[in-house]
């Protein structure tokens, strides 16, 4: 076995712990000399899994691996350093993970020298470190979602000690660290933190523990990263956390979420969207920004998870279908085109049919545009996981499909009200399936296909529907 040097292990207990004095905000960043020399020219692959938050912190990684003059590539063959940045939320991502650590083996037994790093929340679980040490020897670096910060001085650490394997993941709740440099995935669509971390500790979810204590960034450098990226040309913009409802809430002033997203809209940023709402924690004067601006896309993803009120009580969600409803009927009032997206959770541990019903029901009620159905994952070291579960995994996978069923009544519905409107689609790329076809994104973020120009990649153009095919739509470019 080789070496190991733990600089920190992860601790689920400690990753728990929330305390006011925590967070500390951190500016500027300067690489060292003598790493600027060692790693000049050498070449990095990136692979994330996960969502938006792990997208950002690859961005990071870039930056800092780009400000060593190094170069990304696109496949890790090409690679001397290849980081897999993981998602610890389903246990399916996490064997997929799994899986293509377990194919750098060979990669590592032909190109000795290559550095293969791990990050992300999977790293935040002290089994996962332990199978790591255990039985994947041929990874070299472990850090998590609080050591990115310090990837290059535990790179350093680690070309000093060839061989030594590293493991530095901080279950401290995390600092903010400003100023880091950045390389961003997409040239006309950016994702911007407004704050890291929760504090809802959901039974079922694991985030609380890997991504720590939750702190907000100070809204003048929300502010300042914002006005640069429409200064650069970007079109869009989406603001993240994990509960961006409750931004603000542990700085000392009055700036809470709805005020944030209004400066940030005035800023006159063509598209703008945030990502994710808490229920109980959406206020209305959020509503009452989102129908003030024609730029805040009239789309709002808005879990809701279970409707059935014991559930949510066992999942630790603070409101009832009631209330959820309640907020849904309000935000259609002000706002009657919104298109409504959720995350739906079937299977939580012994639900019954009659609760699973519950949610049938609820989402009957809303009629949402889109929506992700998961079915229960256990997390090991979330209150869930210890729960006893007497429903078989069969029942689960019925009354999955039977949700998708009943969702899909009315995410066709929704699809079906676009034939013959013309709307804008902001072009992403080329189709996966077709290169002479574009693909783009409506406001309400339904995928739109339809034959144009590659030239028109990254602007906003006008778009007939004409097709409805559920999942995405088919449409003429009107030019005007
Ligand atoms: S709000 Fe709940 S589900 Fe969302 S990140 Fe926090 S604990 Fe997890």
């Amino acid at each position: 076995m080789r070496k190991l040097n733990i600089i920190e292990y992860p601790n689920i207990d400690k990753g728990r712990i929330r305390l006011k004095s925590f967070c500390t905000y951190n500016y500027s960043y300067v690489p060292s000399d003598d790493l600027l020399l060692k790693l000049k020219n050498k070449k990095y692959f990136i692979k994330t899994h996960g969502c938006q938050a792990n997208i950002r912190d690859e961005e990071t990684l870039s930056g800092l691996l780009n400000s060593l003059n190094m170069e990304r590539v696109e496949t890790k063959e090409e690679a001397d350093i290849a980081i897999i940045n993981t998602c610890a939320v389903r246990e399916n991502a996490e064997d997929k993970v799994l899986g293509e650590i377990g194919e750098f083996k060979n990669l590592k037994a032909k190109k000795k020298d290559l550095i293969l790093c791990i990050c992300g929340c999977m790293v935040g679980q002290p089994h996962i470190v332990n199978k790591l040490t255990d039985t994947y020897e041929h990874v070299d670096i472990i850090f998590g979602t609080h050591n990115i910060q310090d990837f290059v001085r535990l790179l350093d650490i680690y070309i000093k000690n060839p061989g030594t394997r590293l493991v530095d993941v901080s279950s401290k709740s995390g600092d903010i660290y400003e100023d880091m440099p950045s390389l961003r995935v997409n040239k006309f669509k950016a994702f911007v933190n407004i704050s890291y971390g929760c504090d809802k500790f959901c039974t079922y979810c694991i985030v609380p523990y890997t991504r720590g204590k939750e702190r907000s960034r100070d809204i003048k450098d929300i502010l300042k990263e914002c006005s640069e990226l429409v200064k650069q040309g970007y079109q869009e913009i989406t603001l993240l956390g994990q509960n961006v409802d409750s931004y603000g809430k542990d700085l000392n002033s009055n700036v809470d979420f709805a005020y944030l997203l209004e400066e940030v809209a005035k800023l006159g940023i063509p598209r703008l969207r945030f990502l994710t709402s808490y229920p109980s924690d959406f206020k209305d004067n959020v509503i009452d920004v989102m129908a003030k601006y024609p730029n805040i896309m009239k789309y709002l993803h808005l879990p809701v998870q279970s409707g059935s009120d014991s559930i949510l009580k066992k999942m630790g969600r603070r409101y009832t279908k009631e209330q959820y409803l309640d907020l849904v009927k309000k935000i259609k009032e002000k706002i009657p085109e919104i298109a409504i997206s959720t995350d739906i959770i079937v299977g939580f541990p012994n639900e019954t049919y009659e609760e699973f019903l519950e949610t049938v029901d609820l989402v009957k009620q809303v009629g949402y545009a889109s929506a992700f159905t998961f079915i229960y994952s256990p997390r090991k070291g979330t209150p869930a996981a210890r729960l006893k579960d007497d429903v078989s995994y069969e029942t689960k996978v019925k009354r999955f499909k039977e949700l998708v069923e009943v969702l899909e009544v009315d995410v066709n519905k929704y699809a079906n009200s676009l034939i013959d409107k013309v709307i804008p689609v902001l072009v992403e790329g080329p189709s996966k399936k077709d290169p002479n076809i574009l693909t783009g994104v409506s406001e309400a973020n339904k995928i739109i296909h339809f034959v144009g120009d590659k030239s028109l990649i990254g602007k906003i153009v006008n778009v007939k529907i004409t097709k409805n095919h559920v999942y995405s739509l088919v449409g003429e470019m009107i030019n005007e």
